[in-house]
C-alpha cells in the first residue's frame, strides 16, 4: 500500500473542493458507480482518476478499479482527492457517464429504431472488454468486446450472451529453459462488476438444460458495457455435480465432452436466460460456431409458443438468424459425434419432433452420411439466412469451403458474404495520439470516427509534431519492455547483471518491430528466423540496427506452438541477438495496447489464406506504426502501395515449403530494401519524410475503414435490419 492518510499540504489550499458539497460517502460511491460500468475503460479521463488515485496499486492490480477502490475508506479517498484535486473530474465523469446512458440522439436511434423492441441478442464465447476480466483468450474475443462497445457508442439495441469463466485463460510464464507454462488462477467475482441478473419476477436467474444423462444448472451474471447488457452464464451453482460445476472455469480447456456441455449453456441456456428475462430479441447474432445450438432452441420456443410446425418454425428464426464464421482452418471447427450430440441434444430434439438423422443431418455436409460428424459451423450456415466471413478473401476461402453445402451453386452464388473486421477506436487509441488528433481534426471528430472526412485531416498535421509525438509513445513501449523483461529475470532467478541488463536494454532511436499474436503454426512467428545470419546481419548494422519484440501465447495442447515460442525465447542466449530480440510473457490486452502503440512497425506473416482478418495491425494504424504483412486476412483489401508495407504480392505456391521459402526471402528483402532504409533516410530537421507520409497514408486510408465503428453500421444495415425486417413482415 502507497500513498498517505494526512491531508497534504495542497489540501489546505484547495477547501473550494468542498463546496460541490459531496460527502465522502457520496464521493466513494460515484467512483464506484464509474468502475462498475466498463464505459470507463475507454474514457481516458476516467482511466486517469483511477490511475491518480494511487498509480502503484493501479498498475498491480491489473488496472482493475472495483479492486483498487476497496483498499480504499471512504474518507482515505476523500482525503486523497482533496489532495490530488479529483473532485470536480469525478463528478464531471460521473455526469457524462449518466448523460451517455440516457442518449437519445444515437445513430442507432436514426437507423435501427426498428431493433428498439426487439434487440440483436449477440452469443460469442469469449469477450475481450478489458485486461482485468479474463474471460477472452485472443482475436476472437477482443472482437466480440470491440463489437459491443461500437453497439454502445452507436446506440444499436444490442444485448450480449457469454460465459463466465472462473479461471479464464491462461496466464503464461516462460520457466528457464525458455518453455511455456500455464498458470490459472481463480477470478475474485467480487472484485469484477458482475450483478446477478434477475428474471422477470425480480429473482436471481438460474437456467436449466436437460440432457439424456441429467439436469444442467447455470447462474447467469450482468455486466453492463456501457450501453450494452452482457449477460454471462456461469456453471459454478449448487444442485450441478463437481465436475459440472467446472464446467465454465476455462476458456478452451477440457475434452470434447466439456467443450460440448459449454456450448449447449451458452446457446440454449443463454436463450433461455434471455426469455427468462422477458427478452425477446429480433436478430439472433452468433458470433462462431460455439453459439449454433441458439437457434434450436428459439424453434423449440416457436413450435411451443406459436404452434408452429419444425419445418416453419426453423424458417422463421433462420430469417432472424446471422451466422459469423472466422476460421479459415478446417480442424479450427468444432465437431461432435453422435454419441455426444445425442446425450446433450436428445431432450431437446424429443420437443421438436424429429429424428435423431434428422438432427444429425443439420450439422453434416452431407445429411446421410451417417461417417459424418456434427459441425457447429454447418449448423450455424444451415439455421442463419446471412452468413459472413471476416474480410473479402476470408469470403472467397469460406465460400470454396463450404461450397458442398450448395452443390448446385457456383462459387459466387454461396450465399456467405464477408464483413471486415475492425477495432473500436477508443480503446486502442494512445492518450497522446488523441490530445494531437484533438488539435488538429474538427471539433466534433470525436463523434464522427467512422468518417474518412476527418481523417483525412491527419495529412495537415506537422511532420515533427507527429514525429515527436510517436517517439513519446515509442519510449513509454520500451519502459514497459524493459520493466517486464527484467521481472521475467527476476522470477526465472537469473543473475543480477541479466537483471541489469534487461532494465536499460533497447534503444528508442532504432528501429523497433512488434510480432505479437496467438503462437499457431501457420502465422509463422519463426519465418523471420529462416536465416538467422542474415538476420544477425539486419539486426546489428551499426547505422542501421533493428530491434524486435515477440509475444503470444500459444495453445496448452500446441506442442509445436510451444517450441516456437522455446526457440524464439532462448534466441537471447545467442550473443547476435542478445539485447537485439525479446519476449514478452503473457500477451494480453495490457501488452497489446503497449505494443500497438509503441512500436515503428507492425509485422504479420502467416501462411496464406489461412489469416481470417487480423485485427491488431488494425490497432497499430490508429497510433501511427507501419503494418508490414503478407496479403492476407484484412491486410490484403487495406494495402494500396503507400500505406504500409506487403511481404510477396499475394502468391501461394502448391508447396507449404516453398511458399514459405519464398514469403521468408521477400519479408528479408522488403526489410533490406525498403523498409530500414526509409525509416533511416532523415533529413537536415532528422525527421524521415518518407516514412512519416507513409504514416499520414495509413491513418488517413484505414483508421476510419477498419473501426469497429463502421463494422457494426455495415452489420445493422447488412444482417441486423434485414433479418428483424424479415421477421416482422412474417409476424402478424
Ligand atoms: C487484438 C488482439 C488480438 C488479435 O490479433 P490478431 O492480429 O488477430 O492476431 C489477439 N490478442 C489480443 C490480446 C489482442 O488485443
Amino acid at each position: 500500500m502507497s500513498s498517505t492518510q494526512q491531508p497534504s499540504v495542497a489540501s489546505a489550499h484547495v477547501p473550494a473542493s468542498r463546496t460541490e458539497g459531496i460527502s465522502a460517502e457520496a464521493l466513494y460511491e460515484k467512483c464506484m458507480a464509474l468502475a462498475r460500468n466498463l464505459w470507463w475503460s475507454w474514457q481516458p479521463d476516467v482511466v486517469n482518476i483511477f490511475r491518480d488515485l494511487d498509480p502503484i496499486r493501479w498498475r498491480q492490480l491489473d488496472h482493475n478499479p472495483i479492486a483498487l477502490l476497496k483498499e480504499f475508506t471512504p474518507e482515505r479517498l476523500d482525503a486523497r482527492a482533496q489532495e490530488m484535486v479529483l473532485y470536480s473530474r469525478i463528478n464531471y465523469a460521473y455526469r457524462r457517464l449518466q448523460e451517455y446512458l440516457n442518449a437519445t440522439n444515437t445513430w442507432g436511434r436514426t437507423h435501427a429504431g426498428v431493433l428498439g423492441a426487439r434487440p440483436v441478442a449477440y452469443f460469442s464465447a469469449e469477450f475481450g472488454v478489458h485486461e482485468s476480466i479474463t474471460i477472452y483468450s485472443g482475436g476472437l474475443g477482443v472482437l466480440s468486446g470491440d463489437h459491443i462497445k461500437s453497439a454502445s457508442e452507436l446506440g444499436v439495441p444490442l444485448v450480449a450472451v457469454g460465459l463466465f469463466y472462473h479461471q479464464g485463460y491462461f496466464k503464461q510464464y516462460l520457466d528457464e529453459h525458455g518453455y511455456q507454462r500455464e498458470e490459472y488462477v481463480d477470478t475474485l467475482v467480487e472484485n469484477i462488476p458482475l450483478e446477478p441478473a434477475r428474471d422477470a419476477k425480480g429473482e436471481p436467474l438460474t437456467v436449466t438444460i436437460d440432457t439424456r444423462s441429467g439436469p444442467i444448472r447455470a447462474k447467469v451474471w450482468q455486466m453492463q458495457v456501457g450501453r450494452v447488457r452482457l449477460f454471462l452464464l456461469d456453471s459454478n451453482v449448487e444442485g450441478n455435480s463437481p465436475e459440472d460445476r467446472e464446467l465454465t472455469s476455462r476458456l478452451y480447456g477440457g475434452d470434447h465432452r466439456t467443450r460440448i456441455r459449454q456450448e449447449l449453456i451458452l446457446g440454449i441456456g443463454g436463450v433461455r436466460a434471455l426469455r427468462a428475462m422477458d427478452l425477446f430479441p429480433g436478430v439472433l447474432h452468433l458470433n462462431e460456431g460455439h453459439s449454433a445450438f441458439a437457434p434450436l432452441e428459439a424453434i423449440r420456443e416457436r413450435m411451443f409458443e406459436d404452434g408452429l410446425s419444425f419445418e416453419e418454425a426453423m424458417r422463421q428464426v433462420a430469417q432472424m438468424t446471422v451466422f459469423t464464421t472466422h476460421t479459415p482452418v478446417p480442424a479450427g471447427h468444432d465437431r461432435f459425434d453422435g454419441g455426444l450430440v445425442e446425450e446433450h441434444l436428445g431432450p431437446l430434439r424429443d420437443a421438436l419432433g424429429i429424428s435423431y438423422d434428422q438432427l444429425m443431418g443439420l450439422g453434416r455436409v452431407e445429411p446421410t452420411n451417417h461417417e459424418e460428424p456434427f459441425c457447429m459451423t454447418v449448423l450455424g450456415l444451415k439455421l442463419s439466412r446471412k452468413a459472413n466471413a471476416v474480410s473479402a478473401l476470408h469470403g472467397h476461402v469460406t465460400r470454396r469451403m463450404w461450397a458442398a453445402l450448395w452443390p448446385w451453386r457456383s462459387e459466387e452464388e454461396i450465399p456467405i458474404g464477408h464483413i471486415t473486421n475492425g477495432v473500436h477506436i477508443p480503446s486502442w487509441l494512445a492518450w497522446q495520439m488523441l490530445q494531437l488528433y484533438d488539435r488538429h481534426f474538427p471539433a466534433d471528430w470525436q463523434q464522427r470516427m467512422g468518417d474518412p472526412e476527418v481523417w483525412r485531416t491527419v495529412q495537415e498535421i506537422d511532420d515533427g509534431e507527429l514525429w515527436e509525438t510517436h517517439f513519446t509513445l515509442k519510449s513509454l513501449l520500451l519502459s514497459f519492455v524493459r520493466r517486464r523483461v527484467s521481472r521475467q529475470c527476476r522470477r526465472r532467478g537469473e543473475s543480477e547483471e541479466a537483471v541489469e541488463a534487461a532494465r536499460t536494454m533497447f534503444d528508442p532511436h532504432v528501429l523497433t518491430i512488434g510480432f505479437a499474436r496467438r503462437f499457431a503454426t501457420y502465422k509463422r512467428a519463426d519465418l523471420i528466423l529462416t536465416d538467422l545470419d542474415r538476420l544477425a546481419a539486419i539486426l546489428n548494422n551499426p547505422q542501421r540496427p533493428v530491434q524486435l519484440i515477440f509475444a503470444g501465447k500459444a495453445h496448452p495442447a500446441d506442442e509445436p506452438g510451444k517450441q516456437l515460442i522455446q526457440r524464439i525465447a532462448n534466441l537471447r542466449h545467442d550473443p547476435r541477438f542478445a539485447g537485439r530480440i525479446t519476449f514478452i510473457e503473457d500477451y494480453d490486452i495490457n501488452v497489446c495496447r503497449h505494443l500497438v502503440q509503441g512500436v515503428d512497425l507492425w509485422l504479420n506473416n502467416p501462411r496464406r489464406p489461412l489469416e481470417a482478418s487480423g485485427t491488431s495491425g488494425q490497432k497499430v494504424v490508429l497510433n501511427g506504426g507501419l503494418n508490414l504483412s503478407v496479403l492476407d486476412g484484412w491486410w490484403a483489401e487495406a494495402y494500396d502501395g503507400r500505406n504500409g508495407f506487403a511481404i510477396g504480392r499475394g502468391t501461394t505456391h502448391v508447396s507449404e515449403e516453398e511458399t514459405d521459402r519464398r514469403d521468408a526471402e521477400n519479408l528479408y528483402r522488403v526489410l533490406e530494401q525498403e523498409v530500414i532504409p526509409m525509416f533511416y533516410q532523415r533529413d537536415r530537421d532528422g525527421l524521415p519524410r518518407e516514412w512519416i507520409q507513409r504514416m499520414k497514408d495509413s491513418i488517413s486510408t484505414l483508421a476510419w475503414r477498419f473501426s469497429s465503428d463502421r463494422m457494426v453500421m455495415d452489420y445493422t444495415r447488412l444482417c441486423y435490419l434485414p433479418a428483424a425486417g424479415g421477421l416482422s413482415s412474417q409476424m402478424p
